[in-house]
């Protein structure tokens, strides 16, 4: 086994870490790689830990462990028919002046409502009901 400086030390993580046979493992393993090339320093340990908690690689592709993850609460309550989608369906064949399907969606319940529309513009839309209504 080779005692080496620190600087070399960085050199030899670096590569067993990031480097086309390293596979970005975790500080322990990264360091035992390093043992099992034949080289050590007395920091080993410690500075694979530094070295591996700054990988950019690592910090933007691992997975969150338990550790970091937050317990699950469950703070958005919605109740039946609060949350609705609406949107105009077409333009379709005319049927008596209309071209468009107003459709509202309940996403709680699916409950849906549908009403014929001339013209995909809900003001257009609201104006022409109250007419009517
Ligand atoms: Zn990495």
């Amino acid at each position: 086994m080779r005692c080496v400086s620190f600087d070399e030390g960085i050199d030899i993580l670096k590569h067993l870490h990031e480097g086309p046979t390293g596979g970005h493992y975790q500080a322990t393993r990264t360091a035992h790689k390093v043992l099992c090339s034949g080289f050590y320093w007395p920091s080993l340990f410690k500075d694979a830990q530094a070295f591996v908690s700054r990988c950019d690689s690592c910090q933007r592709s691992g997975n969150i462990s338990n550790k970091n993850e937050m317990p699950q609460n469950y703070f958005l309550e919605c109740e039946i028919f609060d949350l609705w989608g609406i949107d105009f369906v077409g333009p379709l064949p005319s049927s008596f002046g209309n071209k468009y399907i107003l459709v509202a969606v309940d996403y709680v319940s699916r409950y849906q409502l549908s009403q014929p529309a001339f013209s995909p513009n809900l003001n257009v839309y609201q104006s022409t009901r109250k007419r009517v209504s």
